[in-house]
């Protein structure tokens, strides 16, 4: 028989923003989709519509497109398929599997106090109407469970099984007219043909009602695959926006760029069993395998986002960075020009890590800083040298540079001349000189900054530098 090819969805509810679980969850949807030559579904569950925060939707789909995951089908909104479920519902009541249900919401109530009492797990099909009315619509329509041993196969999670008291007659269709996601999905991954359903470990417990309504309705059970948590750093908890797990989004405003996040969420969870840490989409593509998904639940921590980040940074051409960063330059750089600020990226490239951080890696050079004592006063080693040899070593460096052409080669020769010169050792005279010319906390190797700040820039900081220090 041919393989038929995957047709998955990401079914988000439009209740908040979409969080870096549920991204994982699209994305890996996704991934099965396109490794088979199939489709992408977006379907916004919306049925639960007190729930619903406007913009939702929009926002869910802004990311994934920031992300690159497009879709060949979507949004569909299950508030506009109300008919469908009905069609469905109605099935249900006709070959007995579905019935009203006649008790008010303080009578249910009172059921559950008693099951809490009698210390027993509250099962509603314990009170199961012997007599129901007919279903017309202001009452909630209940399945009629047929509750037994249940085994299933989870595509991440393996061989699973279920007793009778996780079955019940749960509601198919709510008394406001709306379908209850169990009713809903089940129908909507029917219509659309969907052949794998992956999710969150949230619908795990609820899976031997699906699959009951699965055989009631007729339909063959798609291959369902469930997503552990991802969990908080500490390993312990799930992931919160306490956390520090931002809204993709922002991500994306603060310059982390969409194929790190992508290749960082991918691997919440899954490798391809080797050591490879990270990987571009098209090797995703190739790569990814539910089956290879994580049973426990993985770790969010954002360092390693910021080293994923930083590596697909530091192998990117420079001319292609020096396109995506125009809008983080500090302000005071739309005065310098391509090269000079090429040059720049050009020494910074290797330490970036987001491009929200250029401004302050990059600040001194494009403003003179101001003089800042304590960075030199607070350095262990440069303190020890008293401010009279700090003045003459800079004043040996500033003659030791007035003869230099500025090429990286010369100053690094006049620098190591200056080292034996003086007697220092690298990481005092450099420090120092490093700090009389930029007064930020780091920078990239001297010869390389000098040469980028130029002749005339360098010079004159370090007599304004000197003329502080006397
Ligand atoms: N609407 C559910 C959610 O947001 C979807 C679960 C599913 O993918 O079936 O969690």
């Amino acid at each position: 028989m041919p393989k038929t090819a995957p047709r998955t969805r990401f079914a988000p509810s439009p209740t908040g923003y979409l969080h870096v679980g549920g991204i994982r969850t699209a994305l890996f949807a996704w991934l099965v989709a396109r490794q088979g030559g199939g489709q992408f579904i977006l379907r916004l569950e919306d049925t639960d519509q007190a729930r619903e925060v406007e913009g939702a939707g929009q926002h869910i789909v802004d990311s994934l497109k920031a992300l690159g995951i497009d879709f060949d089908e979507g949004p569909i909104r299950q508030s506009a398929n109300l008919a469908i479920y009905k069609k469905y519902a109605q099935k249900l009541i006709d070959s007995g599997r579905a019935y009203a249900d006649p008790y008010t919401a303080p009578e249910v109530q009172a059921f559950r106090e008693q099951a809490q009492k009698d210390k027993k797990p509250f099962l509603y099909r314990n009170h199961r109407p012997t007599n129901p009315p007919v279903w017309d619509g202001s009452t909630p329509l209940r399945f009629k469970a047929d509750p037994q041993d249940r085994s299933w196969h989870d595509a991440v999670m393996g061989d699973l099984q279920a007793g009778p008291e996780a079955q019940d007659d749960f509601i198919l269709i709510k008394s406001d007219g709306y379908p209850t996601y169990n009713f809903a999905h089940i129908v909507d991954d029917a219509e659309m043909k969907i052949t794998h359903v992956i999710r969150g470990q949230e619908f795990l417990a609820s899976t031997p009602n699906y699959i009951a309504l699965y055989e009631a309705l007729g339909l063959s059970q798609p291959i369902l695959a469930t997503m552990p948590h991802i969990l908080g750093p500490d390993g312990n908890k799930k992931l919160s926006k306490r956390d520090g797990a931002k809204d993709v989004l922002d991500y994306i405003r603060d310059g982390y760029l969409p194929e790190a996040l992508v290749s960082f969420i991918a691997t919440l969870g899954w490798n391809d069993g080797t050591e490879q840490e990270v990987f571009t989409v098209k090797e995703l593509i190739q790569k990814f395998d539910l089956s290879r998904v994580g049973r426990s639940g993985a770790r969010f921590d954002e360092q390693r986002l910021l080293w994923v980040n930083g590596s697909f940074i530091r192998n990117m051409p420079l001319d292609e960075l020096y396109q995506k960063v125009t809008a983080f330059w500090p302000a005071e750089a739309k005065d310098h020009g391509d090269n000079y600020k090429k040059a720049v990226l050009g020494l910074t490239q290797e330490r970036l890590k987001y491009f929200a951080e250029l401004p302050a890696l990059t600040s001194f050079f494009f403003n003179d800083l101001p003089v800042n004592l304590e960075l030199i006063d607070n350095n262990k080693q440069l303190k020890k040298l008293g401010r009279a040899q700090q003045i003459e070593l800079l004043q040996k460096a500033q003659a030791s540079l007035e003869s230099s052409d500025f090429s990286v080669d010369d100053l690094q020769a006049k620098l190591n001349h200056l080292l034996e010169e003086t007697g220092q050792k690298p990481g005092i005279l450099f420090s120092l000189i490093r700090i009389a010319t930029t007064w930020a906390p780091a920078s990239p190797g001297l010869a390389d900054t000098l040469h980028v700040l130029g002749k005339e820039a360098t010079l004159a900081r370090l007599k304004s530098s000197l003329s502080a220090l006397l």
